[in-house]
């Protein structure tokens, strides 16, 4: 489906894909296996300018579109899904509400940081009680004096260990439930700002998942990212945005899959032939490639929506959809064709079986992505 970028679009393409093959699939399985975060790849993925590839060069970003960070999101997720939502949460997270909603001040402040990569962001709206309903949000805000003081915690935050600002969504209004929610830039070094629990996983080990507690911590009048009480809208926004990068993850993670899956049936051998030559496995191997690519056009779709200015949360959420319920199915078909070798670590779709699942839950479970697109259908 080359043929549907632009010559910057496959050159990028290129470089990405060949970054990823060189410098991250080396580290991959150990990095998921010891649950380290891979410093060294990001810091070279910074040195290429993967962190900010959809922001404008005055901000130290790529100056590209979106559909080049799916691209690189999808290229560095073939061989480590862990590093791709790495980039994924920092770029599309808590890059992406700073550049559409910060002022003139703010921007300056942080994107060029975060852009570069020399810092590290985090988007802080899950909390215990408030998962599918981001609106329950139980963490407050209260101005005192010229600061705001947080106060709550927040759970399952990726990059909540490395991160070093973290856009943070408190209610400035309880009663007024998702119409008094506020989004704050909260830097990591704040007195009262602390990493707690961190969280063992099924899959993307290479990435942290973490609690963020605040404790009286006061940060600055004029960190608040937005209008006050119309922080739901800048997380609503901002997680549209995210959905595709999941996607592109997901869509990664699907095309691992099935290249491992054809180059297995072409060399195992049972009954003295190939196994590709039985009909059961080649049948594996169609549905997977078109898993695949109705996830990959669905994500093009939405990002090129989203390059032209267009409304495409219906659009976000359809790919978001369709790309993780084919990670799903194409990593659960490659151990099937790997059979038994399919299950244990020597070979990586183990991994991808267990990276894939994740798709399906963050930046919105399958069942709201439902509920989106029914809603949009009879709106
Ligand atoms: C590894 C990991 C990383 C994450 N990273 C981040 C992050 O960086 N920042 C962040 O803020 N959050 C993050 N999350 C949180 C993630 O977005 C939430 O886990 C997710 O939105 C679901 O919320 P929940 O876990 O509370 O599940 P719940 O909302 O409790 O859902 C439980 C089940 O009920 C279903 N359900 C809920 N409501 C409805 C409904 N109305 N109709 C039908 N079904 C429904 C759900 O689909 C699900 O099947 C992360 C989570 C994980 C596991």
């Amino acid at each position: 489906m080359d043929y549907l970028l632009t010559e910057e679009q496959r050159m990028l393409k290129e470089l990405v894909a060949k970054f990823a093959k060189d410098q991250i699939s080396p580290v991959a399985h150990e990095a998921q296996k010891t649950s380290r975060f891979p410093a060294e790849v990001i810091r070279q993925a910074a040195d290429l300018g993967l962190m900010g590839i959809a922001y404008p060069a005055e901000f130290g970003g790529g100056g590209m579109d979106y559909v080049s960070y799916m691209i690189a999101i999808e290229e560095i997720s073939r061989y480590c899904a862990s590093t791709g939502v790495i980039i994924s949460a920092h770029s599309s997270l808590a890059t992406d509400p700073i550049y559409r909603f910060g002022s003139d001040a703010q921007k300056a402040a942080y994107l060029p940081d975060l852009c570069s990569g020399r810092k590290i962001g985090c988007f802080c709206l899950t909390e215990s009680g408030a998962g599918s309903d981001a609106g329950a949000t139980k963490t407050t805000a209260r101005l005192v004096g010229d600061k705001w003081l947080l106060n709550g915690s927040k759970q399952f935050i990726t990059n909540g260990k490395e991160a070093d600002i973290a856009i943070v969504f408190a209610s400035t209004d309880p009663p007024a439930k998702t119409r008094g929610i506020t989004a704050f830039i909260v830097e990591s070094g704040t007195p009262g700002y602390k990493v707690g629990k961190i969280e063992h996983k099924l899959g993307i080990r290479a990435s942290s998942t973490t609690e963020i507690l605040f404790d009286e911590c006061l940060i600055p009048r004029d960190n608040v990212l937005g209008e006050v009480n119309k922080g739901f809208k800048v997380a609503m926004t901002t997680l549209d945005g995210g959905r595709l990068g999941i996607a592109s993850q997901a869509l990664g993670i699907a095309r691992a899959s099935l290249e491992d899956a054809v180059a297995y049936a072409r060399e195992r051998k049972q009954f003295n032939h190939p196994i590709g030559e039985f009909q059961a496995i080649q049948w594996m191997l169609a549905d997977m490639l078109m898993e695949y690519e109705s996830g990959w056009l669905l994500t093009y779709r939405a990002s090129v929506m989203k390059d032209r200015g267009l409304p495409y949360s219906a659009e976000a959420a359809t790919a978001k959809l369709k790309a993780s319920e084919a990670a799903m199915f194409c990593a659960s078909k490659a151990i099937q064709i790997h059979g038994g070798y399919g299950y244990i670590e020597d070979f990586p779709v183990e991994r991808y079986y267990r990276d894939a699942k994740i798709t399906e839950i963050y930046e919105g479970t399958s069942e709201i992505m439902r509920l989106v697109i029914a809603g949009n259908l009879l709106k």
